[in-house]
């Protein structure tokens, strides 16, 4: 009887939070005879969301992060605000550039769309050409180049915001009255 007590295998699995700084891991080992195995569980450094197999480290300022937080640009994998830093778009930058990826280009229209006051939108309209995301001839309206197109899907992160999925939503409307 003392033999199969033994040989009995107890495991327990306990979750428990890894320290800020390490990375999620799993750790197997004999707690007062007890084979215990600790899962430490990790958290993305940008939005807090639970770590799965599937995370990335910044190759720039090593935070540990989940995919949706991690951008891969000029083929490096590094985080958002390491990305935002190297890349600036403002928030009314991307929600102009991206009504204009869609084809509207009247200046009227896509104030009433985003919400920006015409002088802001002015203002918008030549940081944008001044960073080479969209071209404007004289008197012409603005359009969308290829490095627009890349820098929006880079930026693809904030489409989950709000104010994005609102704007998303009245184009969607807008084309349904056309
Ligand atoms: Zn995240
Ligand atoms: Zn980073």
């Amino acid at each position: 009887m003392t033999m199969q007590d033994d040989r009995k295998i107890l495991i327990e699995e306990r979750n428990e939070v890894a320290p800020s700084k390490d990375l999620p891991t799993t750790i197997t080992e004999k707690i007062n005879g007890v084979i215990t195995k600790r899962k430490l569980l990790g958290f993305c450094d940008i939005s807090g969301d639970l770590l799965g197999d599937t995370y990335i480290i910044c190759q720039n300022d090593g935070k540990k992060v989940c995919p949706t937080c991690a951008v891969v640009h000029n083929n490096r994998k590094i985080c958002v605000e390491c990305f935002k830093k190297e890349r600036p778009l403002s928030k009314r930058e991307y929600k102009i550039l991206f009504v204009l990826s869609n084809e509207i280009r009247n200046a009227r229209m896509i104030c009433t769309l985003t919400k920006v006051p015409r002088p802001d939108y002015e203002r918008t309209i030549r940081s944008l050409v001044a960073s080479r995301y969209i071209e404007r001839r004289f008197f012409s309206q603005p359009q969308i180049n290829d490095v627009g197109m890349e820098i929006l899907s880079l930026y693809g992160f904030y489409s989950t915001d709000g104010d994005i999925q609102a704007l998303r939503k009245e184009m969607e409307r807008l084309d349904g009255l056309q």
